[in-house]
């Protein structure tokens, strides 16, 4: 950590307390419940702590690296070299007319929570995501029949020069589980959403609907990432994975979920090792079977 203490000693002074912490067990901050340390994890709480916390880690050339809500992302087991900067605080929701306008860090299911209230809907898709608008924004993340590219107007990015722009939908590139966002590691400062007035009983009726669809469908008592794989054109991952005889695979402490072959769970204690070695072993039976390749949906970081 010494090389770190000018850092941490400029963090310290930006941040509060609470909002900075050292050798940080990745699995209190993913889906997956599984990942090594993070040397530094900080929850800056404005988008100006943000902003400068960005400019720190580039004076100090240290590597940072963005997190939402990490419902998309497997940190490896020998956790990450740097900066994890998590946005969860930066989670402001404001609502103007049939628009909802919200900061990057905030969660998805507030923002269809805050659509129901006030009888917007369009955005019922999006209540059983569990990751945060930036990266719902970054991953065009997708349900049933929305997609993030539907609804979004306009986001304010960040990009590595630290200049603030608006982008229009159309500027994001927002293509299947992919964006501008993505392509020029932008940060997601804010979204802009537009809805529509309706009737809130028949937007309730739809969450309840997909809620159960979801819950019924997918194995959510178990710790994972949603689906891991993308979907390849013309074919559905999990029932290539079904096909291959794959479904209830386990491997270490990961398995190929029994109740949805497109999701690998943390079924007990499993290491990102073991996940990963289960990717692959998914991927090159289906290639053998199939000659189909799978390539995962799921964001990957850090060092062995
Ligand atoms: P993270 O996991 O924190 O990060 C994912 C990527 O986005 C990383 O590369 C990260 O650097 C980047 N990122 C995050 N925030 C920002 C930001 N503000 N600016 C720039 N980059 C950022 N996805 C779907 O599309 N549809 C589903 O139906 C779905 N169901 C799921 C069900 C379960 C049970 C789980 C666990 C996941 C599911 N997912 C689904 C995946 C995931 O929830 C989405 O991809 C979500 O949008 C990821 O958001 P996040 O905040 O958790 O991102």
């Amino acid at each position: 950590m010494n090389h770190y203490s000018c850092l941490i000693s400029k963090l310290e002074k930006l941040l509060d307390k609470e909002d900075i912490l050292l050798n940080e067990s990745m699995k209190n901050h993913t889906y997956f419940k599984v990942g090594g340390k993070a040397d530094i994890l900080i929850t800056p709480k404005t988008t100006e702590e943000l902003i400068a916390s960005i400019k720190i880690c580039d004076d100090e050339k240290t590597l940072y690296y963005i997190i939402g809500n990490g419902s998309n992302l497997l940190v490896k087991d020998g956790g990450f070299r740097g900066v994890i900067i998590k946005l969860s605080k930066l989670d402001k929701i404001t609502v103007d007319e049939d628009k909802i306008i919200a900061l990057g860090g905030a969660k998805l299911k507030d923002m269809s929570g805050c659509a129901l209230k006030h009888n917007l809907t369009g955005f019922e898709f999006a209540c059983g995501i569990p990751g945060s608008v930036g990266g719902a924004v970054t991953m065009n993340a997708g349900a049933y029949d929305g997609e993030m590219v539907n609804v979004v107007t306009e986001a304010v990015v960040m990009d590595k020069d630290c200049n603030i722009i608006t982008l229009k939908n159309e500027d994001l590139e927002l293509g299947y589980r992919t964006s501008a966002v993505m392509k020029y590691n932008y940060i997601v400062l804010s979204v802009t959403i537009k809805l529509k007035k309706a009737d809130p009983l028949k937007i309730k009726a739809r969450i309840d609907e997909l809620t159960y669809r979801r819950e019924d469908k997918q194995p959510l008592e178990y710790p994972s990432a949603g689906s891991t794989f993308k979907r390849p054109e013309g074919h559905f991952a999990g029932k290539l994975i079904e096909d291959s005889g794959l479904k209830g695979t386990v491997l270490g402490g990961a398995a190929v979920s029994e109740k949805h072959s497109g999701f690998i769970i943390n079924k007990k204690d499993a290491t990102a090792k073991d996940i990963l070695d289960l990717i692959e072993l998914v991927q090159k039976t289906v290639s053998k079977n199939f000659n189909v390749d799978l390539h995962p949906e799921v964001r990957i970081i850090g060092e062995d």
